[in-house]
């Protein structure tokens, strides 16, 4: 399967699919997945939900630099498109957009499409400038392809609260849809980024998922009834890793992503509300979470 560099040949190979695939007057609907490629299991299940649901689907691979901040990975962000094309291939993705940086920023862009509020915690606190990053992108990225769907994994949480509204904003004529997070066996969110842990910390990093399903276990037996309580027992839990350091640790509303009354039960808040963690090991930050 050949990557397609270029925004005018992504757009004349979409039309021509488009029209091939127009049956009766009714006009095929395409599926975008947005990836920074390296691609894993995580992906894979947005390109297989793209392929149920869409006629056509879109994968486009792209670090795209103006989400990282000055001191993190961009240079060492792993990338094997040969990889990355077979997968696609084998999944029967149709049209992999894999453009470089001079083709999507020519020139620095003078344009930032910024989300309030939703953007100033979690991970939007802690890495300045990143979401503005990401929805300039990902605007760029709809306005290329025009999807009729897109899809994004429930790992990045905070980023599907944003991008939804951002179109809902923006009037963006696509249907965001949030997929599962994928998790190895053993528990742990696979993510391209798992690969720059040592075994130790492979092994440490456990204590994320971990902690998240054992929410249930502490709720039933009355260890933990307030939010306050749950963010302590969390907080305490990850602890028990030695190379662990927390980023945060964070029960709030979603998709508002607003602050819980911290003293409140919290079967109040049952299915609207999201536990989300960030934590280091060494210099590898993880981020997981999971719906109450
Ligand atoms: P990335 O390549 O890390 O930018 O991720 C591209 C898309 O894949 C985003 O929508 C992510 O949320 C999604 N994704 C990454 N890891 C997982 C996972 N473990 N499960 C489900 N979706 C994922």
């Amino acid at each position: 399967m050949n990557a397609i560099e270029q925004i005018h040949e992504l757009r004349e190979q979409l039309a021509q699919l488009r029209q091939e695939r127009t049956k009766e007057g009714r006009l095929p609907t395409v599926g975008f997945v947005p990836t920074m490629g390296y691609l894993h299991e995580g992906h894979a299940s947005l390109m297989r939900a793209a392929k149920e649901q869409c006629d056509i689907v879109v994968l486009s691979i792209f670090v795209n630099p103006i989400q990282f901040g000055p001191n993190e990975d961009l240079d060492k962000y792993p990338r094997d498109a040969e990889r990355d094309l077979a997968l696609a291939e084998r999944l029967g993705v149709d049209l992999v957009f894999l453009p470089t940086v001079d083709t999507m920023y020519p020139s620095p862009t003078k344009t930032k499409v910024n989300v309030k509020e939703v953007t100033t915690l979690l991970c939007g606190a802690r890495r300045p400038g990143h979401f503005d990053g990401v929805t300039t992108v990902v605007s760029k990225l709809f306005n290329i392809v025009q999807p009729d769907y897109a899809f994004f994994g429930m790992k990045d949480a905070q980023q599907v609260a944003v991008i939804q509204q951002m179109v809902e904003d923006l009037n963006f004529p696509v249907t965001i849809v949030p997929c599962p997070i994928i998790r190895e066996e053993d528990g742990l969110a696979l993510s391209s980024r798992n690969v720059y842990l040592s075994e130790q910390q492979r092994q440490e990093a456990l204590v994320l998922s971990q902690s998240l399903f054992q929410v249930d276990t502490w709720m039933q037996s009355g260890e933990v009834t307030t939010v306050s309580e749950l963010r302590a027992r969390i907080v305490q839990h990850i602890e028990t890793s030695p190379q662990a350091d927390i980023d945060y640790v964070e029960i709030l509303s979603f998709p508002q992503l607003t602050e819980l009354d911290a003293s409140t039960s919290l079967h109040a808040h049952r299915g609207q509300a999201i536990i989300a963690l960030a934590v280091r090991f060494g210099t590898t930050r993880l981020i997981d979470n999971r719906i109450l």
